[in-house]
């Protein structure tokens, strides 16, 4: 997970900032990418790192200022241009669906793909297996909203050379180690009770006399 500030100004832009858009870099979580508000020429922006609108999964709108919104529809029809028949969505406080409707009917601006509107902004507005998305109501002059994005834990990595060393047999019990459970091993007359730690990130081992070979144990 990734922040690239493609934008931190505000109001207009200048030579040295641009104005507003965060870039969510999920290429290794989900292999995607979420924007965080998108001012003029944030496409322009864009252009100047790897980032490709194709990759555009969701667009987080904080308000409906200018600055917030204007690169918008430029953006979308890039990600036409480049042939993308993904679905995108957009959330944003109500009035973001209209904007984007009026600029394309306007501008005759077709799109080869989806776009999926979100404007009601109360508490958790997006869940999966990886992410949670959830939102608050911010102090400024039109109706405001934060966003706060959680990771959930990922997925162990099994060591299964390391559990096959331990007397691990291949099938079930390495898939339930893999999902979190416990087994019981037993090398020789040595027991060995295997467990993850949890995080994911590793697998811990506890020398343990079992009775059973190779038994799921319960606790
Ligand atoms: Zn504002």
């Amino acid at each position: 997970m990734q922040l690239l500030f493609l934008g931190t100004g505000a109001g207009m832009p200048s030579k040295q900032r641009n104005t507003s858009s965060l870039a969510l870099k999920l290429l290794e979580e989900r292999g995607t990418i979420w924007l965080f508000d998108v001012g003029e020429a944030t496409q322009h922006q864009i252009l100047h790192t790897t980032l490709k609108p194709r990759k555009i999964e969701k667009i987080f709108i904080t308000h409906l200022h200018g600055d917030h919104i204007f690169g918008l529809p430029g953006l979308l029809g890039s990600r036409s241009f480049q042939g993308s028949d993904q679905p995108l969505e957009i959330y944003g406080p109500k009035g973001i669906k209209e904007f984007v409707e009026s600029v394309l009917k306007i501008s005759r601006t077709h799109l080869t793909y989806p776009i999926l509107f979100n404007e009601k902004l109360e508490g958790r507005i997006f869940e999966d297996d990886t992410m949670i998305v959830e939102t608050a109501l911010l102090d400024h002059v039109i109706p405001s909203y934060g966003y706060r994005i959680t990771q959930k834990p990922r997925p162990p990595k099994l060591n299964i050379e390391k559990a096959t060393a331990l007397g691990v047999p291949k099938g079930p019990l390495l898939a339930k180690l893999k999902s979190g459970g416990r087994c019981r091993a037993r090398r020789r007359q040595d027991g060995k009770k295997l467990r993850s730690d949890g995080s994911g990130a590793a697998w811990v081992y506890l020398i343990h006399f079992g009775r059973h070979p190779f038994l799921p144990s319960g606790d």
